[in-house]
């Protein structure tokens, strides 16, 4: 799960990392009070799921009332198109105080797998060319796993600067750890940290992505959720209990069990298709289950067909094969619906499915799958 870069701040304040001040406005009709409240100069900033936002006209610096006046109203309801998200309605923005930049360095922790440890990366070339920079010039990117013998002053060294401006990295790299373990994230990012004029480090942008499969114990983070941020169908399909992720091909599929729907997404593959969605019903769905989630997928306007393909085991082709019938009944469908069912009480799910007077291609096998599937 992705937090906004506001609420991301938040956090980094309860763990001791100086963030600028800053206050957050969503309704036109406030703009001007918070300004007037605010000193200038200041910055303007789209709060919404991607980076990038600098380069996509969604972070402007104003000198002065006049200008943080005009920017904010247009920032503020805008369409974003960045690079990294596509495009977004600017819902919020963050006014806060413009920072004197020194120099903008690159640090985040992410989550190595492989490796079973947390990995910093660390640059003193940050902002927002740091894609560029990992092109151009790879060597001034420093990449460290934070395993026993990890000393952070010696790669904070590498990036050359003074002992006050170490240390403060230092005591950040040490939050964002306690932070980054406490919080289950797997991605804490600080692009870019800035040295001020001053002296100071301080955090001028804060991403950070959760590790949804942990949310259950930290209620805090699951209350950040913007909804407005999620895909519609992937909030509905959590909502109905179901493993949903949203593709951009247009062969939607149904499947039970995460093995079986990544072959089954390798088999449109193989027919010259590309699966619409994952869509994992689970091992022990019912009829009403099956129903909401062959509802959901068939709310994707980029079908051209459906394929169910489930293996009878603790669900039953025939509770799979009702709710089938009963989502098509209820609903106007004129895309085909191909069906392979195989394992407990298949006969009875094809007769279900065969005397509903609805049309469905009931398949035998994968390879006749992959010959119906290529003539669509
Ligand atoms: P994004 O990464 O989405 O483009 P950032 O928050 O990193 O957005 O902002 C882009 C750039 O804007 C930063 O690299 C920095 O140069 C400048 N910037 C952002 N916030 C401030 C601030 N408070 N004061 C001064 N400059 C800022
Ligand atoms: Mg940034």
């Amino acid at each position: 799960m992705k937090i906004h870069e506001y609420q991301a701040k938040e956090l980094f304040k309860q763990y001791g990392i100086k963030v600028p001040e800053s206050v957050l406005c969503e309704k036109k009709e406030d703009i001007e009070q918070i300004i007037k409240n605010f000193s200038v100069p200041c910055v303007i900033k789209a709060q919404v799921h991607s980076g990038a936002r600098g380069k996509a006209g969604g972070v402007k610096i104003a000198k002065d009332y006049q200008n943080a006046l005009k920017y904010a109203d247009e920032i503020l309801g805008m369409e974003l198109v960045s690079s990294q998200a596509g495009a977004k309605k600017v819902n919020k923005i963050l006014i806060e105080q413009a920072v004197d930049i020194d120099k903008e360095l690159y640090l985040s922790l992410t989550f190595d797998r492989a490796n079973e440890a947390i990995s910093l990366i660390i640059s003193s070339n940050g902002g927002m060319d740091i894609e560029e920079t990992a092109k151009t010039s790879p060597e001034k990117i420093y990449t460290e796993l934070i395993k026993d013998n990890f000393n952070p002053l010696e790669t904070v060294k590498k990036i050359g600067f003074n002992d006050s401006i170490n240390g403060q990295i230092i005591n950040i790299i040490n939050s964002l750890y306690t932070l980054a373990k406490e919080k289950d994230a797997l991605l804490v990012e600080i692009n870019p940290l800035v040295v001020t004029k001053q002296g100071e480090v301080i955090a001028l942008d804060a991403k950070i992505n959760f590790d949804d499969n942990a949310l259950f114990r930290h209620d805090d983070i699951l209350a950040l959720k913007d909804e407005a941020e999620e895909n519609p169908y992937e909030l509905q399909a959590q909502k109905d209990g179901l493993n949903y992720i949203k593709l951009d091909g247009t062969i939607g599929c149904m499947v039970n069990g995460a093995g079986l729907a990544m072959a089954t997404m390798d088999i449109i593959r193989l027919a010259g298709k590309n699966a619409a969605n994952f869509l994992d019903v689970g091992g022990g769905a019912s009829s009403e289950k099956i129903e909401k989630a062959f509802k959901l997928l068939i709310s994707d306007k980029n079908l051209e067909a459906v394929f169910i393909n489930i293996f009878g085991g603790i669900l039953r082709c025939d509770f799979l094969a009702q709710g089938v019938k009963n989502a098509i009944q209820s609903l106007n469908i004129n895309i085909p619906v191909i069906v392979r069912m195989e394992g407990t009480n298949k006969q009875e799910g094809a007769d279900i499915l065969n005397h509903s007077g609805l049309k469905f291609t009931v398949v035998n096998d994968l390879n006749e799958a992959i010959e119906v599937i290529k003539k669509i």
